[in-house]
């Protein structure tokens, strides 16, 4: 084919390792092998009862047209009413797009605000999303080391030392893939005074802020100073186990809101009617559901960190926060791509190399464990098997 057939920032745009390896084990299982999947951030519960019905009553009632561009309203609305109660912030609907999933409220925040030659400071290892773009822009990464010594939260002094006057964006994500590590309200009332008044957005990513099992977050946009100078990114897919329903917002000021309903009206037009409706039920009716689901991820953490700290050559942290754990695995020998293969060829074990969320992840391998206790023990049971026939 002709060399320079396309674009050129079609190049610079990567993948993400979860669904190349993803689509890689979904070969292995057409062969007939058996695999356990760690790779996929992706809750094995099925959507609460309560949020089909009202999709299923919405398809009924007619809710198979355009919906507004920013989102239809009666979720935008409720939107305000849960980030009031959840994160303390204070909204109104103008301030909220409703975006196909949260990965699109963080791809829309990138083209809405980075030039070329602006610098982003983001996490790494950290959600490939979020490096990616930056290349993708020709924006300067500015990569902040998440280290294990520090419980895998970000290093405050590393953050100031990097803010310059092209910084544009920092990028935030608590708890945090890969990690899990949680920022603390000092980490983050630490971030807001060392960008208050310089004209910094914060993109803060807050995915995971349900699925907390120890300590206290605390949203940068529930500081008043910060408000305007942060975009929240939050969606359905991991608290109320919607990945498939692609339902997602971001917060932001209202200047920013026009310009991001500008870039969704260019490419999705609205997020599907139906499924808004069901957003609705999944923030305002009952939560059990999901306080049942975080009981249930912190049996699977501590069995599966309890169980990879007993194989040799791994070394595990216990994350306080999202589905993820994310071990040292230098002990071993291998590098984490090496590890990653021999353990899905000869373990049966899917699991995503570290350095599939950045440079400093080569040494740690990540899980998701969003999977049984059923198959986290045997996956646990086939790991030890492999790593002791090495
Ligand atoms: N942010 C982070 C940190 C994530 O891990 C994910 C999903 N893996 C997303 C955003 C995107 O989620 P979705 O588009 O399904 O809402």
């Amino acid at each position: 084919m002709t060399a320079n057939i396309f674009a050129d920032r079609a190049g610079r745009l990567k993948g993400e390792a979860a669904f190349e390896i993803l689509a890689k084990t979904k070969e292995l299982e057409a062969q007939g092998k058996n695999i356990i999947h760690f790779e996929i951030g992706e809750p094995d519960f099925d959507t609460p009862k309560n949020i089909v019905e009202k999709g299923k009553e919405a398809l009924n009632l007619g809710y198979t047209h355009y919906a507004t561009t920013q989102g239809y309203l009666p979720l935008r609305e409720a939107i305000t009413k849960y980030v009031k109660k959840h994160k303390n912030i204070d909204t109104n609907p103008k301030e909220i797009v409703v975006t196909p999933g949260a990965k699109p409220a963080i791809f829309y925040t990138f083209l809405a605000l980075v030039n070329p030659g602006d610098e982003v400071i983001y996490p790494d290892p950290g959600y490939p999303t979020y490096g990616n773009l930056i290349y993708f822009l020709g924006a300067v990464p500015v990569p902040i080391q998440i280290k294990e010594e520090k419980g895998f939260r970000l290093d405050i002094e590393e953050l100031k030392s990097k803010i310059t006057n092209k910084t544009k964006l920092i990028v935030i994500n608590s708890p945090a893939n890969p990690t899990g590590g949680v920022l603390t309200p000092d980490d983050i009332d630490e971030i807001a005074n060392a960008i208050k008044g310089k004209g910094i957005y914060v993109l803060s990513d807050e995915i995971y802020d349900r699925i907390v099992y120890s300590g206290e977050v605390k949203s940068i946009a529930s500081i008043p100073e910060l408000k305007d100078w942060t975009i929240v990114v939050d969606g359905f897919s991991k608290a109320y186990a919607m990945t498939g329903w692609r339902l997602g917002y971001g917060i932001m000021n209202e200047e920013l809101a026009e310009k991001m309903s500008k870039l969704m009206v260019n490419s999705n037009a609205c997020v599907a009617t139906f499924t808004q409706v069901a957003g609705v039920e999944a923030l305002l009716g009952p939560q059990d559901e999901i306080d049942k689901m975080i009981e249930e991820f912190r049996r699977r953490r501590d069995l599966i960190v309890d169980g990879l700290n007993s194989i040799k050559g791994f070394k595990c942290l216990k994350p306080k926060g999202a589905f993820y754990v994310f071990p040292n695995i230098t002990g071993t020998g291998k590098s984490s791509k090496e590890l990653e293969n021999y353990l899905l060829y000869e373990a049966g074990v899917s699991v995503l190399a570290g350095t599939g969320f950045g440079e400093v992840g080569e040494g740690y391998l990540r899980l998701s464990y969003a999977n049984s206790i059923e198959n986290i023990q045997i996956a646990l049971e086939r790991i030890d098997k492999a790593m002791k026939s090495i």
